[in-house]
């Protein structure tokens, strides 16, 4: 029987319309697919445990054979060890007989005996057996990994376009999407500046998070309708519905084109001031669709998303390949490369992390690296090579004291002299900048900018902190709202101090991407954004509709007003009413 079309509201993240089949993805053993399993039914349960347990293994050698040389011999032995526990005989028939007499699928079954053995494993006096117990955990996950790849493959291997839906979009999840036939994202837990969200905006795939339902709604097969721009997905929709949404997504691919007619304009107000429109960038690959003379340049390249989707570090070579890549591709215009952004909700598997009660508070960014300074040398080293190839600069995450910045100047000119008494090519005066997003920074910037060639502001972190409120929580996410007065404040405090010391400023946060800041943020004082490419024909159409005067005069009047919703008040009645105008008749106008 055909089910009822359902309407869930969550979180808009990235935009567009997407219409396709789900399919589902799980990253935690928690949250599994449960069905009875009739008697006539145990042989094929059994029957895929085998297999799974099959696949598992074979990964699992393939893993231990391919780093072996890599790691060492001692660590090595933990992929024994998982390899024991697949093939213990015991295991498998506690899996087994779980299946039997509880007629729950396999995928529960092993759910319940994994918490079973876990739960003996943590009670142990021995540090070493309690560590076993991480194993389990791990050898559980990947068996039902193994299992749900095997129906998703129905979809993700058979070249069928579809809807990934999972409890969480994470950066190093982009190595599992078959982009040539993912069409939308649709996620539990995140909010609109939560990095996957980003991700998303960046590979250009309508996205809505933060419906903490859809697991529950929907299941592998599921067709759906993601709509990125009023943040709603309907699942089995209509024909009357699934019309509209085809309809309005051939309406947008019209806009997008008419936007795109924009691309090579001059990126300037109204009256001529030029404004730097960069792009932000992910990845190499994100730099194969950018046309480099419709951007000033590349205003952040977050490293760290590189890393995070490979199994182990790259070498210092490997990066060099991979920056010299970016910098051909930027044609001469700068890239900004920002140092290793991990820690807080960016992990990096093969770099264990300490359990951290607040990891946005924590071990993260710059702090890490000057902890680890290997990974800083061989990360600035390759920078600086790279950097014959034309204009780099090196953008350092996380800043908080004026010290941290001292540091890595430091390192960079140890690294510089080395490079030149080895004469090794390098751009000895490459720039050296820092993220403004630790609100402490904005207070002292007097003192840290003469040790800067430049700032960047990551509003995403900026706003979280000011705010308290944490970008990956969709329960929040309604607070997490740039437009505050004191937001507005604190940006143009710093836009005064960098301008005055003489020294470039731009914004790479999210809200550079947005359309409705542009002429507040021209009017605060910055002359360069930069954003994910997507955003650019529209922030460059806003630009081209105002004055300086008019920026300068619509900043000055949000600076004066004294809540989020007086801010947004004029936002809609002098921003959005000419965003409108120029869309004139367009579904855009419509919607808006
Ligand atoms: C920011 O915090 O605004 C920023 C640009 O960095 P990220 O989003 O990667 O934290
Ligand atoms: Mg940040």
């Amino acid at each position: 029987m055909a089910r009822m079309a359902r309407k869930l509201k969550g979180i808009a993240a990235a935009p567009g319309v997407a219409i396709a089949p789900i399919v589902h993805f799980h990253a935690a053993l928690d949250h599994i697919p449960t069905w009875k399993v009739a008697p006539d039914g145990l042989a094929a349960e059994r029957a895929r445990f085998q297999c799974a347990i099959a696949e598992v293994a074979a990964d699992l050698m393939a893993l231990q054979k391919e780093l072996s040389g890599a790691i060492a011999t001692h660590d090595a032995r933990i992929y024994d060890a998982q390899l024991a526990i697949l093939h213990d005989p015991t295991f498998q028939k506690d899996v087994e007989s779980e299946i039997v007499q509880h007629h729950v699928n396999l995928e529960v079954a092993l759910q319940r005996v994994i918490a079973r053995y876990e739960a003996c494993f943590a009670a142990m006096e021995n540090a070493a057996m309690r560590e076993r117990a991480a194993d389990l955990r791990d050898i559980g996950r990947q068996l039902v990994g193994a299992l749900l790849a095997t129906e998703r493959g129905k979809y993700t291997a058979n070249g069928i376009d579809y809807l990934f839906a999972a409890e969480e979009f994470l950066p190093s999840d982009a190595g599992i999407l078959d982009r040539a036939h993912i069409r939308g994202i649709v996620t539990e837990h995140g909010g609109k500046y939560s990095h996957g969200a980003i991700l998303a905006r960046s590979l250009g795939i309508p996205s809505v998070v933060g419906i903490e339902q859809i697991m529950l709604e929907s299941q592998t097969g599921t067709v759906a309708i993601i709509d990125g721009d009023a943040g709603l997905v309907i699942l089995d929709p209509t024909p009357e519905q699934l019309q509209d949404y085809e309809r309005m997504r051939a309406e947008q691919v019209a806009i997008d084109r008419r936007l795109s007619e924009l691309r090579f304009q001059p990126s300037v107000t109204q009256d001529g001031v030029a404004v730097q429109l960069m792009a932000n960038v992910e990845g190499v690959r994100d730099l194969d669709s950018l046309e480099p003379e419709s951007i000033a340049g590349i205003g952040l390249f977050r490293t760290e998303f590189a890393f995070m989707e490979r199994r182990q570090f790259p070498t210092e070579d490997e990066q060099v390949a991979m920056y010299s890549r970016a910098m051909i591709g930027a044609e001469g215009k700068p890239v900004t490369f920002r140092t290793l952004d991990v820690g807080g909700d960016k992990p990096l598997g093969y770099f264990k992390m300490p359990d951290e009660r607040n990891p946005v508070l924590g071990w993260r960014g710059i702090r890490l690296c000057l902890d680890w300074p290997d990974i800083l040398y061989s990360q600035m080293r390759a920078i600086l090579r790279a950097s014959a190839h034309g204009h780099a600069r090196i953008l350092l995450p996380m800043v908080t004291t004026r010290n941290e910045v001292a540091r890595c100047r430091e390192v960079m000119g140890q690294l510089v002299a080395d490079l030149k008494a080895n004469g090794v090519p390098h751009d000895a005066t490459i720039e050296l900048g820092a993220m403004v997003e630790v609100p402490v920074l904005v207070s002292v910037l007097p003192d840290v900018l003469p040790l800067c060639d430049f700032v960047s502001v990551g509003t995403n972190d900026l706003v979280q902190y000011l705010l308290a409120v944490d970008r990956d929580n969709q329960r929040v996410a309604k607070m997490y709202d740039p437009f505050h007065p004191g937001v507005l404040r604190v940006l143009k405090q710093i836009a005064d101090a960098a301008n005055s010391a003489g020294k470039g400023v731009s914004i790479c946060g999210e809200i550079a991407g947005d359309h409705l800041f542009t002429p507040l943020l021209i009017g605060l004082g910055f002359r360069e954004l930069s954003m994910a490419p997507v955003f650019l024909p529209r922030v460059r159409l806003m630009l081209r509709s105002f004055t300086e005067c008019e920026c300068r005069d619509l900043a000055a009047r949000a600076l004066a007003l004294q809540s989020t919703t007086a801010v947004r008040a004029l936002v809609r009645d002098e921003i959005l009413v000419r965003w409108t105008r120029q869309l004139a008749g367009t579904p855009e106008e419509r919607r808006s």
